[in-house]
């Protein structure tokens, strides 16, 4: 495992917990030697998990499609900051650069790039072991969703359980680099 790659709010989000747990990840992935790939901004959580990783010393890889390529939001110190054509792009190239992917509160596109990562794990495209950090419960709804729909018959069975929810940075980083990830057959099922 040399980088994960983390989702997380282009905003900040109401409470200062979601903060400080971002800077704690990035405090993390540095103590386990890890590179940080993400979306190359310098705004919301994606700013403070950055910042982190950079005060201690780390390597920062962003991905920013040139649309958002602007002063305000483009992270001025990274290590390496890649320029691609569009978010799919970006999402390939992230997907590509990283071992593993860390999801942290955030809005649509958190849940986007996540999700999309998991799909490709159930389709047998990619197996990369995805975590959530569970700051204050902030995943305990989405669970419960997600339960439901391997109960309801629409997921590979098994996948949702590989997911790693913890609350605590370390702890999450520490399951990602040594749980192992499973290896869950085909999908979907080739029923009627
Ligand atoms: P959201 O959770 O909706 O704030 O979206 C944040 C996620 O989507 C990040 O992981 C980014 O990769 C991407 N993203 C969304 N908005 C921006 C933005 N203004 N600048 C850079 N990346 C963004």
């Amino acid at each position: 495992m040399k980088a994960i790659c983390v989702y997380c709010g282009s905003s900040p989000g109401m409470k200062p917990c979601y903060a400080e747990k971002a800077k704690q990840l990035g405090e993390a992935l540095v103590e386990q030697g890890l590179s940080l790939v993400y979306g190359g901004s310098r705004i919301g959580l994606m700013g403070q998990v950055a910042d982190a990783v950079l005060a201690r010393g780390g390597r920062v890889i962003g991905v920013l499609p040139e649309a958002l390529k602007t002063n305000e939001v483009a992270h001025p110190g990274l290590s390496e900051l890649h320029i691609v054509k569009g978010m799919h792009a970006r999402k390939a190239k992230m997907a590509d650069l990283a071992d593993a992917f860390i999801a942290l509160p955030g809005g649509f596109g958190t849940l986007d790039e996540t999700m999309e990562m998991v799909t490709w794990n159930q389709l047998g495209f990619q197996a990369k072991p995805i975590g959530f950090l569970n700051v204050e419960g902030f995943y305990d709804r989405l669970f419960h969703f997600l339960a439901t729909t391997e109960e309801e018959g629409f997921v590979k069975p098994g996948l949702v359980e590989a997911l790693v929810l913890e609350a605590e940075p370390k702890k999450l980083v520490e399951r990602l680099c040594n749980d192992p990830w499973p290896e869950l057959g085909v999908w979907p099922r080739a029923n009627k």
